[in-house]
C-alpha cells in the first residue's frame, strides 16, 4: 500500500526536473509549473566542468514560409514529421531537458538536409532564414547555445560563401552537413570549394547521416528494427569517412576538422580492416597520404553515442581523448547521459573534462 513517502515520491516524479518545496503538496504541484527547473551541475572530482553537446537537433520554423508552394514544403514544417516530435522546435522545453541532463551548452544543427534538392536561389533563401534563425536563438541565450550553419552543399561555391557569412557575420561556429548530396560523394573534387573554406576558417564541420539512401538498394532497410536508422545511419557515416580518407580529401585540406555523429558510425570501431586496405588490396587505389588511423588522431572526431563503457573504451584507444566529444541526439531519447563518461574507469579526470566539454570549448571557440 502506498504510504506518505511514496506519495511524495510520486509527486516528485510527476514534476521531475522542477524544484518542489514549501508548504504542502497541493499547491506545490501548481507552483511547479512556474518554478525554476533543477539544473544538474556536472562535476569531476568536485570541480564543476562544462558539458557541451555537439549532437542535437532543431528546426527554424520560419523556413516554412520560404518553401511554401514548392516541392520542398513538406520537409520544412517544424520537424514533427521528421521524428523527435515537437522537440525539434526550440523553446523552454529544450532548456528544461538540458538542465535535467546536465548540459551547459548545445551546439545546434538543423538535420535532414532536404534543402540539398533546392535550386540556387531557393537554397540561398532557405539557408539564410535558417542561419539567421539559429543566430537569433543563440543571441537570446548566449550562455547556453552555439550553432552550426546550414549550407547549400549542392552549390559548393555558394556553400563556401554561406559558411563564411555565417561564421563572420552571424557568429555561428561551423557547418552541419549530410553524408552525401543527392547521392553524390562529398570527396568529389567539385566539393573542394566548401572543404577549402571550412579548412581556411578553421571551423568544425559536423556530419549527420540520413539512412544511407546513397548506398543501399531502395527499401533494403525497411521492416522490423527501423534499420534505416539503426544500420543506415552508421553505414552512411562509415562510407562518408572512408571516401574522405581514401579519395585524399583530408590531404587536400589539411586544416579540416570533421566530427561524425553516432560515434563515427562503424568505422572507428572496426578500423583495422580499413587500415590494412591500401597494403593488402591491390585494387584499393588509395589516394590517402597517411594511414587511415592517423586521420582519426587529428582531422576526424566523433561523438560519444556508443552506449557502452566498453565501446567508449575502444574508441578512446583507437582515437585518443582529444578526438571524442559529447553528444546526445536530443530531442531523440537514446539512452545516453554524462554518466557514461563520468563513470568510465579508464578515463582520468582531465580526460573526462575534455570529452564532456573541454575539446569543444576549443573547437567551437566557446568563451562564455
Ligand atoms: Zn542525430
Amino acid at each position: 500500500m502506498a504510504n506518505r513517502r511514496d506519495f511524495f515520491k510520486t509527486v516528485a516524479a510527476a514534476t521531475a526536473g522542477f524544484v518542489v518545496s514549501g508548504r504542502g503538496v497541493a499547491d506545490a504541484g501548481a507552483r511547479a509549473v512556474q518554478a525554476a527547473p533543477r539544473r544538474r551541475e556536472v562535476t569531476v572530482a568536485g570541480r564543476r566542468v562544462k558539458v557541451i553537446d555537439v549532437h542535437c537537433h532543431c528546426v527554424v520554423q520560419e523556413v516554412a514560409d520560404v518553401v511554401k508552394g514548392t516541392s520542398l514544403a513538406s520537409n520544412a514544417g517544424g520537424g514533427a514529421g521528421r521524428g523527435g516530435g515537437g522537440g525539434n522546435v526550440l523553446g523552454p522545453e529544450r532548456l528544461r531537458l538540458m538542465d535535467q541532463q546536465g548540459l551547459d551548452i548545445q551546439a545546434l544543427s538543423i538535420n535532414g538536409y532536404w534543402w540539398y534538392a533546392a535550386d540556387r536561389d531557393l537554397a540561398r533563401r532557405i539557408v539564410q532564414v535558417q542561419n539567421e534563425g539559429l543566430a537569433k536563438w543563440v543571441a537570446a541565450h548566449p550562455d547556453r547555445f552555439v550553432a552550426f550553419a546550414s549550407v547549400a552543399l549542392q552549390h559548393p561555391d555558394l556553400a563556401a560563401e554561406q559558411l563564411e557569412d555565417a561564421v563572420k557575420k552571424l557568429g555561428l561556429r561551423g557547418a552541419s552537413i549530410g553524408g552525401h548530396v543527392n547521392g553524390e560523394d562529398l570527396s568529389l573534387p567539385k566539393y573542394d570549394p566548401f572543404w577549402a573554406k571550412a579548412a581556411e576558417l578553421g571551423v568544425l564541420v559536423f556530419m549527420h547521416p540520413g539512412g544511407a539512401d546513397n548506398i543501399v538498394r531502395e527499401g533494403a532497410l525497411r521492416g522490423r528494427g527501423e534499420l534505416g536508422n539503426i544500420i543506415g545511419n552508421p553505414l552512411e557515416t562509415t562510407y562518408f569517412l572512408s571516401r574522405l580518407i581514401f579519395d585524399g580529401t583530408l590531404d587536400r585540406h589539411p586544416g579540416l576538422r570533421i566530427c561524425a555523429g553516432h560515434a563515427g558510425g562503424y568505422l572507428p570501431s572496426y578500423l583495422g580492416r580499413t587500415e590494412a586496405a591500401c597494403q593488402v588490396r591491390p585494387n584499393a587505389n588509395c589516394a590517402n597520404k597517411k594511414h587511415p588511423s592517423e586521420y582519426f588522431k587529428r582531422e576526424l572526431l566523433i561523438d560519444t553515442m556508443i552506449f557502452s563503457e566498453e565501446g567508449l573504451r575502444h574508441l578512446v584507444a583507437e582515437m585518443g581523448v582529444s578526438q571524442i566529444v559529447y553528444g546526445t541526439d536530443i530531442p531523440f531519447n537514446w539512452p545516453v547521459g554524462v554518466d557514461l563518461v563520468l563513470n568510465a574507469s579508464f578515463l582520468n579526470n582531465a580526460d573526462k573534462e575534455a570529452i564532456l566539454g573541454g575539446n569543444l570549448i576549443k573547437l567551437l571557440r566557446i568563451t562564455s
